[in-house]
């Protein structure tokens, strides 16, 4: 059965884009704990990103790269945060995390409560900024 993220990819279920080449899409997290945060996956369906093969890999770090300056021209923050955890959703992601200090790195404290409005502008705003 095809993963939540995969049903994303086809366009069958809703996401704010704001990346996509051949290989990877990138979209809002739906429950950020962070303005901006990002999921990159890859559109090969893979459950543990370290089981991706090496070259596809480096593409998705690179992909993630050009998604994580467009959110650094978009959003106020001090750097992109990395990290992957893939614990609730079995399909290999990166989270691109804006931010100013540790803690907006912090997967254990209450998620931000944005409406699907502004979700859709924060969106808008990275698009823009992606080249
Ligand atoms: P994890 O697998 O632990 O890295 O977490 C999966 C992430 O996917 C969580 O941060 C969720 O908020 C996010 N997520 C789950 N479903 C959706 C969705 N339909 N659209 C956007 N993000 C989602």
């Amino acid at each position: 059965m095809a993963t939540i993220f995969s049903k994303i990819i086809a366009g069958e279920i809703p996401c704010h884009k704001v990346a996509e080449d051949d290989e990877f899409f990138a979209f809002l997290d739906i429950n950020p704990v962070a303005v901006g945060h990002t999921l990159v996956v890859p559109k090969q369906e893979t459950d543990y990103i370290f089981d991706l093969d090496d070259p596809l890999l480096g593409r998705m770090i690179c992909f993630a790269k050009r998604v994580a300056a467009a959110q650094k021209a978009a959003i106020i923050c001090k750097r992109i945060g990395l990290t992957v955890i893939g614990l609730e959703v079995p399909h290999a992601h990166i989270h691109l995390i804006p931010m100013t200090r540790e803690s907006d790195m912090f997967f254990g404290r209450k998620k931000l409560e944005i409406t699907p409005e502004s979700l859709a502008e924060i969106a808008g705003k990275i698009r823009k900024e992606y080249k």
